[in-house]
């Protein structure tokens, strides 16, 4: 069935729908899939592309989250570690099982942000030994047991990593996904089920009648036109903006506080790794990953209260220094700035408590809902997103007083079919392996679509920088099948190619958009806009290579949003 463009698609929203979801980050997907699947009529806006906010700036684990063994949330490592497993079932060409080393050396005072008196750090291994022995046990899967290693074993899965001084080491298992793709896989699902979802349309004000909300306005960013979605109920699910959204609605939520966490990615082979690698003590009392990733390494991530722009929060100095003298603690292989080929960050959205550090707030979520008929989902994170929709399409039920229980459980997401198909067809195909593994892992099952592509021209079946896996047919997809309508989207959100590689991605960039200008009839003034927009993004995220951490803040917080 051919989807609906996004003219067609703010059509029918405009006719009104059962739930409206606000934001299309993975925690709005989640929620339109959940209502969806329930038989709800389901509409989604998004004021810039699908995915944009957090939900692209993640460490891309599906875990259970062994930092939060010692602060003694079980309860939440065992929701977290349900979810892995639901995910590893039902998507699993977006999330896959990574193993993990961690390393406990003599003198580490805080190893995974343990606050052990001087007397009991000895026995460190052992605390973290039980620790890996309850995670086993909540996620029962004898496939990803975790087990003790010896310094051979160490040596061998990471070679570069120092081990003079090393007490203990331990392999445990995870799951690693791409944030955006599994926001897409979700959104998709939802969309096969009858949600509408458009991006670049920003929610401006809602209409109450007798205190009820019974509109929601809304303007679409590319043409500014404005317009009326009639609504039974509204979903905020807009992450780090919901105190805003919610305001708009005159419902201030639960007070959320923002906290910055920072990402580099390192070239190929920098580090000679093939597991990811836990940092296991950072100076605020955290730990930190060196993870695989489309065949870079991600190095992350910081956690420090935020107050600047939400939209394109900035890398400074400090925050790459931090990071690379950290790893460098713990590397036989000095890692440098010039091995950076990229940098990102996220604001995470934390539950507010009155005092404290944002590395102690809680992870875990909360729905509120109102009278009015606004309900506000935030918190948690990417690897529960689907109980956060449960309880939040679960709450809407209770208050409509007719229970509908939730089918996500067991709806496997878009992708996941026919991805056994699309291995054997690549198999067979004359493509390169990396190209084979990329496509496989980008798109699932969905794959095939992408080869068709490529069949209409061989312009189409290049690739998009050297080196790289990515194919030209992945920006005619993007602009097919998944809304992208800039180039900026095209490069940072769709193919990635500008958080993997900004120096390949500036190259490619004039290709990208002459073939984004044929697909979406740009004329060459268009053109010309989308590479300056574009230009000026990554001015920005390189201007951590240049200035003191500080002065970029303070710009940053001057500036305004892109
Ligand atoms: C550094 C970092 C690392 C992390 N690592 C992990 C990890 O490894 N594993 C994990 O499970 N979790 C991780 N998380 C947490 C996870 O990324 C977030 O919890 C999750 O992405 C939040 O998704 P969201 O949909 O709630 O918010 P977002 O993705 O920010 O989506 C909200 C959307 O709302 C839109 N919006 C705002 N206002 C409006 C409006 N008026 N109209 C329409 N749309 C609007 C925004 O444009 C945005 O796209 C990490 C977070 C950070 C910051």
């Amino acid at each position: 069935m051919r989807s609906p463009s996004r003219q067609e698609a703010l059509e029918i929203l405009t006719r009104g729908v059962d739930v409206l979801v606000v934001g299309g980050g993975i925690t709005g997907a989640g929620v339109a899939l959940d209502a969806a699947s329930r038989g709800y009529r389901v509409g989604l806006v998004e004021r810039r592309d699908f995915a944009s906010g957090t939900s692209s700036r993640s460490t891309r684990l599906v875990h259970g989250g062994v930092r939060y063994l010692p602060q003694g949330h079980l309860g939440l490592v065992r929701e977290a570690l349900r979810e892995r497993q639901l995910l590893l079932r039902l998507a699993p060409h977006v999330v896959r099982p990574l193993g993990f080393l961690i390393p406990l050396y003599r003198g580490t005072r805080r190893p995974l942000g343990m606050r052990l008196p001087r007397w009991l750090a000895p026995l460190a291994p052992v605390g973290v030994g039980v620790g890996l022995w309850a995670y086993d046990l909540f996620s029962r899967d004898p496939r990803l047991r975790h087990r003790r290693l010896s310094v051979k074993e160490v040596h061998d899965l990471v070679p570069d990593l120092r081990t003079e001084g090393l007490r203990a080491a331990f392999l445990y298992w995870d799951g690693q996904t791409d944030d955006v793709r599994l926001t897409r896989a979700v959104l998709s699902t939802a969309r096969a089920l009858g949600a509408c979802t458009v991006n670049y349309v920003e929610v401006v004000g809602f209409e109450r009648v007798g205190g009820r909300i019974r509109a929601v306005g809304v303007v679409d960013r590319l043409t500014g036109r404005t317009a009326e979605v009639p609504v039974r109920w509204v979903v905020n699910a807009t992450g780090i903006w919901a105190e805003r959204v919610a305001a708009l609605a005159g419902e201030p939520p639960v007070r959320i506080r923002h906290s910055k966490g920072v990402h580099l990615v390192l070239r190929p082979h920098v580090v000679r790794a093939s597991a990811a690698l836990v940092i296991p003590e950072t100076d605020d009392g955290r730990l930190a990953f060196l993870v695989p990733w489309e065949g870079r390494l991600v190095l992350g991530t910081t956690d420090e209260p935020y107050g600047g722009d939400l939209d394109e929060p900035p890398v400074t100095r400090a925050d790459a220094d931090y990071l690379l003298d950290h790893a460098n603690r713990y590397l036989g292989v000095p890692l440098r700035a010039e091995d950076v080929t990229a940098v990102y960050a996220g604001i995470r959205p934390l539950v507010s408590r009155p005092a404290g550090s944002t590395a102690a707030l809680s992870r875990d979520h909360v729905v509120v809902a109102s009278e009015g008929g606004l309900v506000t989902v935030t918190g948690g994170k990417l690897t529960t997103y689907r109980r956060m929709a449960e309880d939040t399409v679960n709450a809407i039920a209770r208050m409509e007083g007719r229970p509908r229980s939730c089918r996500t459980h067991g709806l496997p997401l878009a992708g996941a079919s026919g991805l056994e198909e699309a291995r054997t067809q690549l198999e067979r195909s004359p493509f390169e392996p990396d190209q084979r593994a990329h496509l496989l892992a980008a798109y699932g099952g969905a794959a095939t679509e992408v080869v068709a592509i490529m069949e209409e021209s061989p312009e189409l079946a290049a690739r998009l920088a050297p080196g790289l896996p990515h194919l030209a047919a992945e920006v005619a997809y993007a602009c097919r099948r998944q809304y992208a309508v800039t180039l900026a989207d095209c490069l940072y959100l769709h193919t990635r190619l500008a958080v993997l590689d900004s120096a390949a991605a500036d190259l490619a960039a004039p290709h990208i958009a002459e073939l984004m200008a044929r697909e979406l009839s740009w004329t060459p003034q268009e053109v010309d806009r989308q590479l300056r927009h574009y230009r000026e993004l990554r001015a920005r995220q390189d201007s951590w290579r240049g200035k003191s951490g500080q002065t970029q803040e303070q710009e940053a917080r001057r500036a305004p949003a892109v």
